[in-house]
Order: C-alpha cells, then structure tokens, then sequence
C-alpha cells in the first residue's frame, strides 16, 4: 500500500551552516518522537553532502529540488542526478512550478531529468498543478492531467511505481492560500482516476499524492485526512522545525 510522506521543500534559503542545524533539530526530533509517516528534506545542492553526514535517514531522508537533464559533460552551473545520488540523497523534486515558471522547464525536459533521476535510484517527487486563471476558468483537471500525460506516461509501469507525486495548485505556493480539504481531494482523486486509466488500478493505489501549498500546522491534519491525500510537500513551514514537526505529527 501507499506510503504518507511528509516532504520539505527548502528552495533558495539557508546557508550550509544554518541548513545543517535544521536538519539536525529535525533528526533530533524525530529520533524523540517517532513519525506516523515518512518525512524528507530537500535541500540546496550545496548542502546535499554537509546535510548527509548529520542525518539518520531511516529517520529522515534527503533529497535535492532539482537535477540535470543530461548526465555529463559542457554544461556549466548544472548539477545531474549521479552527482546528487553520490552526496547520499535520495529523493529529487522535479517539475516544481517555480522551475516550469522562472526556469522554462517544459515536459520535454523533465522527461529526460525523470529517466535520469530513475538511472540513479533518485525517487522523483514530481510536481503538477494548475495557475490561478485555469482554476478559475474551469480548465484545473485537464490541464494537470495533461501534465502527468506529457511527461511521465511514456514510462513504464514499474518506472512509474517508483515516483511520488505532489499536487501544488500555483496560486497557493507560498501565497497562504491552501485549497481547501475537498478542492485538493477532488483534484488527488483526479489524479488517481488519470494514473489508474493508464496503468491500473493497482499501480493508482499504490502511489503517493502529497498536496503542497501553504500547508501549515493548523491546516494539514484536515488534509491529510482526505482518503486520496497521502502528505504534503511543505516550503515555508519546513524552515522552522516546530512548524515542519508540526505538519510531520498531523498523521
Ligand atoms: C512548495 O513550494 O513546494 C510549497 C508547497 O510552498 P509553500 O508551502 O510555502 O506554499
């Protein structure tokens, strides 16, 4: 059956010395109070290694927000996916909307940092969602359908088991605006009907749909409670420990 997982996303925040005591103040708490669920950082490339050797990550497990979409050679500022599995990470967000949005990334591209990512045992937590005019013009379920088509139906279904999926409608990134428990279990259960039309209902069962987006302490237990919604992936709450804690006790 599915995993919960609650996944922090740090962006751009942190020096390595400041990331480091996070990370540990999360594994300190964490060994003390054991979690209902998985829970993850993702953290700066920077701190990938530094993060690394402080952690337990059957306590934790580690992550980076992005990686390469090729493996080697002439493409300076890049970081690939055997870069980012040789510092101990495990985990690698892919498509957040802020690289889709600042960064160009397009389905095309995500779909070779995908293969890439599965190359190198990286889990891909992979990010959809629609802006705030597609909610409101009605089109939000096919968009994020065509999302998940374009770029992860040419994968196989063993590949495909091996993602996790994150759910962050854009107009609730970092805005304070959550969807509410129903919007985010109308558009997971969406998603789950998508995955299990082409790959069955099995491999729709059994895979992780965290919803991201303004999700904090006071509002995460309601989400979680939804059948379809199997954690989050937190930004500005995963920077303070009590708050990222806060969200990891909701299950
Ligand atoms: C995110 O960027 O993945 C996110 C969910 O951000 P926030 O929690 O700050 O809205």
């Amino acid at each position: 059956m599915r995993k919960n997982i609650v996944a922090g996303n740090w962006k751009m925040n942190t020096t390595v010395a400041e990331g480091v005591a996070l990370a540990k103040e999360v594994n300190d708490a964490l060994a003390q109070n054991k979690a209902n669920c998985d829970v993850v950082i993702c953290v700066p490339f920077t701190h990938l290694a530094s993060v690394a050797a402080v952690i337990d990550q059957n306590l934790l497990g580690l992550g980076a927000e992005n990686c390469a979409d090729h493996t080697s050679g002439a493409y300076t500022g890049e970081v690939s996916a055997s870069m980012v599995a040789s510092t101990g990470a495990k985990y690698v967000i892919l498509g957040h909307s802020e690289r889709r949005q600042y960064y160009g990334e397009t389905s095309a591209t995500l779909r070779e940092k995908i293969a890439l990512a599965l190359a190198n045992n990286l889990t891909p937590i992979f990010c959809i969602g629609e802006v705030l005019a597609e909610r409101e013009n009605g089109t939000y379920n096919d968009v994020v359908k065509a999302q998940i088509e374009e770029a992860l139906f040419d994968l196989s279904a063993e590949d495909f088991s091996k993602l996790v999926l994150a759910y962050e409608p854009v107009w609730a990134i970092g805005t304070g605006k959550t969807a509410t428990a129903d919007q985010a279990e109308d558009m997971h259960a969406h998603i789950r009907a998508t995955i299990a039309a082409k790959y069955g209902q099995e491999v729709a069962d059994n895979t992780s749909i965290l919803y991201g987006g303004s999700c904090k302490p006071s509002n995460a237990a309601e989400l979680f409670a939804k059948p379809d919604v199997d954690g989050g992936l937190i930004g500005g709450a995963s920077l303070k420990c009590a708050d990222f804690m806060g969200i990891v006790s909701a299950f």
